[in-house]
């Protein structure tokens, strides 16, 4: 069996993750970096400090979870110098997320040098959405020219739980399409065709799509124009109020999802206007990957609230019967595995995540290493 250190670095946290075969031997969570009264003081500390707790020997690969690659980067890349570069390259894409990985690769590189380590992208799994499925209706030439298309991400999340549920439902992953539901603080939808994706709800960033914790999902962006014209704003506090204040947090003034049922349900009308946008927002989405995929072999809900909201499970599918979609409340109360009737058209499937687990397998298939 061969251990894998999987690393996700964000601006100011480290989650790792070590894995023998598929078993996790270590994990955790270095929080706060950099910030006063933080654990430690930067990504160095952090990783230092993993490796004085965690035994290492033996390591034969570090998998780095990086959220954006662009156009360049469309499957698990072993990293040297130049992947580097290019990776320090996308940053302008993604300013909001990438420098975190690249410190963290940077950092695990220097401790580790003898360690192969290996870059996966949460945006590679959707390189293969065809063009029309990426492309925005604006002028081809800025698009070309600044590399403006939507990229996708969650995409380890999509492919794990796409193939576990085809594996569940006891099809061949190349023959079955999946309307994939990846409900957590981030949330995003994905049509798979055959194991492929072909379409998804997240964008050039992280920020369209399905409403979030506290991210706003699709806007109109004229409104972005609207609060910077007529009301003012700054174009940094416009970005950072659509992806820090907004969603469920905007909406509702929480960003759980548990708190905000426990609101809805002492009836906050707030917490019932955001819980219900919030799922009709899913149930367009799967209307509209039925129509991308024609022919649907299931519908899976995953990530936190995903695999544990049977509440927002069937108010996001609920009047979906006449098209042959219908959860089973007591199956859906227990979060089985399958929760839409016996012999329903479409089973509708509940599948926990592991895109730590699929960033380990895909560095160890990089590498030609065996699990
Ligand atoms: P994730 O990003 O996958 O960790 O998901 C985080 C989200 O899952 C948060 O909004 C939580 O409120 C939500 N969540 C976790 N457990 C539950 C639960 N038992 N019921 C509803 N939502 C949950």
């Amino acid at each position: 069996m061969t251990r894998v250190l999987v690393l996700n670095s964000g601006s100011s946290s480290v989650k790792y993750r070590l894995f023998d075969g598929s078993a996790t031997v270590a994990k955790g969570l270095v929080e706060r970096i950099g910030e006063a009264g933080g654990e430690v003081a930067d990504h160095r500390a952090a990783l230092q400090g993993i490796m004085a707790e965690v035994d290492l020997s033996g390591l034969a690969a570090v998998g780095h979870r990086v959220v954006h690659g662009g156009t360049e980067f469309t499957s698990p890349t072993v990293i040297d110098d130049d992947v580097v570069a290019r990776v320090e390259a996308l940053v302008p894409l993604a300013p909001l997320h990438n420098p975190a990985a690249l410190t963290g690769i940077e950092v695990a590189r220097k401790l580790l040098p003898d360690v192969p380590q290996v870059a996966v992208f949460d945006t590679a799994f959707h390189a293969t959405i065809p063009p029309e499925g990426v492309t925005w209706a604006i002028s081809r030439e800025l698009a070309e020219r600044w590399q403006i298309r939507r990229y996708g991400f969650h995409g380890t999340s999509h492919a794990y739980v796409s193939r576990r549920t085809a594996e569940v439902l006891g099809r061949d992953p190349g023959q079955t399409n999946v309307i994939t539901l990846h409900l957590g603080n981030g949330a995003s939808a994905c049509a798979v065709e055959g194991g492929r994706s072909v379409a998804t709800s997240m964008g050039m960033s992280p920020l369209p799509g399905l409403v979030m914790g506290t991210r706003s999902g699709d806007i109109d962006p004229t409104v972005i124009f609207h609060l910077h014209r007529v009301a003012g704003l700054p174009i940094d506090e416009i970005e950072n109020s659509l992806t820090r204040h907004s969603g469920l947090q905007g909406m509702a003034g929480v960003n759980d999802l548990r708190l905000l049922l426990e609101k809805r349900a002492a009836g906050d009308p707030d917490a019932k206007l955001a819980f219900d946008v919030y799922c009709r927002r899913i149930r367009e989405y799967v209307g509209s990957y039925l129509a991308v995929l024609g022919r649907v072999d299931a519908i899976t809900f995953t990530a936190g609230v995903g695999e544990h909201s049977a509440v927002v499970r069937a108010a996001a599918l609920s009047g979906l019967e006449p098209l042959g979609i219908a959860v089973d409340p007591s199956r859906n109360e227990r979060h089985d595995e399958v929760v839409s009737p016996p012999g329903a058209r479409i089973p509708v499937c509940v599948i926990p995540t592991d895109e730590e687990l699929e960033i380990a397998d895909q560095s160890r298939t990089a590498l030609s290493l065996p699990r």
